[in-house]
């Protein structure tokens, strides 16, 4: 018989994955156990700290391996990394970019940076990702493909991309969106900010893309401080990307010459030298937040009414954020179990405001959100650093 779900058998089932010596449980704790204090301290010694040093080619490097994919470019935050994604695909002022109102607002800042148009999609009840299907049926409705690319009937204004975000690190399912791309004529871009190290049918998050982005900020799997990634297994666009984000400056021993408006959004050497050291944890953290993965499934399969989102088929998820889905019925609940736990010392929280409700976005076309909606009053973030998920503890 399982228990009717209750706020204190949330909360004592989450004190027992506090550590007795811990009066605080963060969400997501950053961790540097490794060689991070000594290439750091490497950068402060020789003086390389900004924008020139070995560490950027470096974490770059180690960033193609682990991934596969052609060309890494680092950039100094990942809201930096989407918005120079955009470009690069050709979104241009005015063209709407089809992407979750589940997401963080890094998505939709990086459209409006572009003078273009979020457009908004729902999310499929099992990723919390951008459901393919129910895209392709409003498509269906709304999009009429021409020589000139995709054009949405109600607005007249081209739909130019989608931009899919794989939420708390589950891939969204990717071979259905690029079918959905394709017939509609729609570039690809995924917004990775929050699956390094996820893995869809065997291959890295962000290889569907033309063009992906990843975010190190200081909570994400890894941290570089603040910092993101382009990713893109196409030269050219690479050798672009890597143009744009350094101010599109002509190679030149000591002329300062740029050929367009460039960016300065590269990644100082610093913050590579941190993520270089991050990287060779990677495979550490992932295989401690899948433990703590199957402990709080185990944990939590004693409650009725509550389930643990876990990685879709043909999947392989890093489980950034842990997250919590309580039944509809039970979604009256979701504002005190937050309460107390926050009370308490256990940090949670609960899914971002939707993006088509916030001022600046409330005008934007969207499509029915009404799973987005019912997820956005049910789900809730539980504490999700690695060290929760190692054997000693
Ligand atoms: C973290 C994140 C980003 C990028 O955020 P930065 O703080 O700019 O690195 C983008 N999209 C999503 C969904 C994110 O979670």
């Amino acid at each position: 018989m399982k228990q009717p779900l209750r706020t204190e058998s949330i909360i004592s089932i989450l004190k027992d994955f506090k550590p007795k010596d811990m009066s605080f449980l963060a969400l997501h704790e950053p961790s540097f156990q490794g060689n991070e204090w000594v290439y750091v301290k490497e950068c402060l010694d020789s003086g390389w700290v900004s924008s020139v040093g070995k560490y950027v080619d470096k974490f770059e490097q180690m960033l193609q391996e682990y991934t596969g994919m052609k060309r890494a470019v680092a950039v100094m935050n990942g809201t930096a990394a989407l918005h120079v994604s955009l470009l690069l695909v050709g979104v241009e002022p005015e063209d709407e970019i089809l992407i979750p109102t589940l997401t963080f607002i890094a998505t939709a800042n990086a459209v409006a940076y572009c003078g273009a148009i979020p457009h908004f999609v729902d999310c499929h009840e099992e990723t919390l990702g951008l459901d393919p299907r129910k895209l392709e049926l409003y498509l269906q409705e709304i999009a009429e493909v021409r020589p000139e690319g995709c054009f949405n009937k109600q607005t007249g204004k081209r739909i130019k991309a989608v931009v899919p975000m794989h939420t708390f690190g589950h891939p969204v399912d990717l071979d259905y969106l690029l079918e959905v791309c394709v017939k509609y004529r729609l570039e690809l871009v995924e917004d990775a900010a929050e699956s390094l190290g996820s893995f869809y049918k065997g291959k890295h998050t962000g290889h569907w893309g033309k063009v992906s982005a990843l975010s190190f900020n200081g909570n994400k799997v890894v941290t570089t401080g603040g910092g993101g990634a382009i990713l893109t297994n196409d030269e050219e666009l690479g050798r672009l990307a890597k143009h744009l984000t350094t101010t599109a400056k002509k190679p030149h021993k000591w002329a300062f010459e740029h050929d367009q408006i460039g960016y300065n959004y590269r990644m100082p050497n610093i913050n590579a030298a941190l993520g270089c050291a991050q990287l060779e944890m990677l495979p550490e953290f992932i295989e401690q937040k899948r433990a703590l993965a199957k402990k709080y499934k185990e944990a939590f399969s004693m409650l009725d009414g509550i389930k643990l989102l876990t990685e879709p088929t043909h999947s392989k998820s890093n489980y950034w954020l842990h997250a919590l889905i309580l039944d509809p019925e039970y979604a009256p609940l979701r504002d005190d179990i937050l309460t107390e736990t926050n009370e308490q010392g256990i940090m949670t929280r609960p899914a971002w405001a939707l993006l088509h409700k916030l001022p600046m976005f409330c005008n934007s076309p969207k499509m029915d959100v009404s799973i987005a909606e019912s997820i956005e009053q049910r789900m809730i973030n539980i504490p999700s650093s690695p060290y929760l998920g190692a054997n000693n503890v």
